[in-house]
């Protein structure tokens, strides 16, 4: 027994000294792959949960590296936030996604908003508000077709900052998402001074509706606490058609996720669009 121990022991270091060294490889390749354009975006749609119409899409990024094919974000993300690279990253993300759009509409597509996702550090950032400002001059894209996604952790960190923020933000005519809503430590009194315009429900407790009596108790109290202050309420993580329904039937705006629609690389959601 003490043998095998050993031996689970030896392997066990060796897989952890693997990940580590995988990690610490990952994260020297990002200042290259940024300056080399090796990210990209993947956009999964948003729909109207009553009629289905859709409504938008939100930008993912991915990272296609030279040596390993297609990165997904939680490879990446984390390690962009260690080393601070997420600033530029969020940036270029911000670019890609609003010229993105913006040439979407010159091409003659009913125009839409595009979501993009804000860490915390981006928020943090002090030229953030400069910074969206510029981006959406150089491409062009009007202010109303662009939506930040920003979890509650952001706001909580800071919150009179954050609230300063998000007022010069939506000023400009950009909507404002409070993303994986009710994983965070949000209160009510909070939220009603919090300028934002829409609560994302995290895709944990759609996971739950059925098998979970008290994540179908959340989802419904998340959607009648939106309403009444007059928020929009958008359910991410919808995997089944039961989920969909119990969704719309709660009075949820909008749906998102691999049932109606899974992110997409650009040509396709060309596609999907014509
Ligand atoms: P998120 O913002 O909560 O995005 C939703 C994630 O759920 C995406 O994963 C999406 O692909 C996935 N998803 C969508 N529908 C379904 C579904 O029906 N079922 C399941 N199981 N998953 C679904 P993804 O693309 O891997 O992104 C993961 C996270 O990485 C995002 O979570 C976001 O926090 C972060 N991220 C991605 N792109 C960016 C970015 O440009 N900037 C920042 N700051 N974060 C990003
Ligand atoms: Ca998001
Ligand atoms: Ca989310
Ligand atoms: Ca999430």
């Amino acid at each position: 027994a003490k043998q095998a121990g050993k031996h689970r022991f030896v392997f066990f270091s060796e897989r952890m000294n693997h990940q580590v060294r995988e990690r610490l490889l990952l994260k020297n390749n990002l200042r290259q792959g940024l300056s080399r354009d090796e990210f990209l975006l993947h956009y999964q749609p948003k729909f109207d949960s009553r009629s289905g119409r859709f409504t938008g899409l939100e930008a993912l990024a991915r990272w296609q590296h030279p040596g390993r094919g297609l990165v997904w974000p939680s490879h990446f993300i984390p390690l962009a936030e260690e080393t601070g690279l997420i600033v530029p990253l969020g940036e270029s993300v911000l670019e890609i996604a609003c010229a993105q759009n913006r040439a979407w509409q010159a091409r003659g597509f009913p125009p839409f908003r595009v979501a993009v996702n804000l860490s915390a550090q981006q928020f943090r950032d002090r030229d953030l508000v400069a910074t969206v400002r510029g981006v959406l001059q150089r491409t062009g894209l009007a202010s109303n077709w662009l939506e930040l996604e920003i979890t509650e952790t952001v706001i909580m960190q800071d919150t009179e900052r954050a609230v300063a923020i998000l007022e010069q933000l939506r000023a400009m005519g950009i909507r404002i998402t409070l993303d994986d809503f009710g994983t965070g430590y949000s209160s009510l009194s909070y939220l009603k001074r919090l300028p934002v315009d829409c609560l994302k429900i995290d895709y944990t407790f759609i996971k739950g509706i059925f098998s979970d009596p008290q994540d179908a108790a959340i989802v419904r109290a998340i959607i009648a606490m939106a309403h009444s202050l007059r928020l929009k309420v958008v359910a991410e993580g919808v995997e089944t058609e039961a989920q969909r329904v119990f969704l719309r039937e709660q009075g949820c705006d909008e749906v998102q996720g691999y049932l109606a629609a899974m992110p997409l690389p650009v040509q396709e959601v060309e596609q999907y669009l014509a």
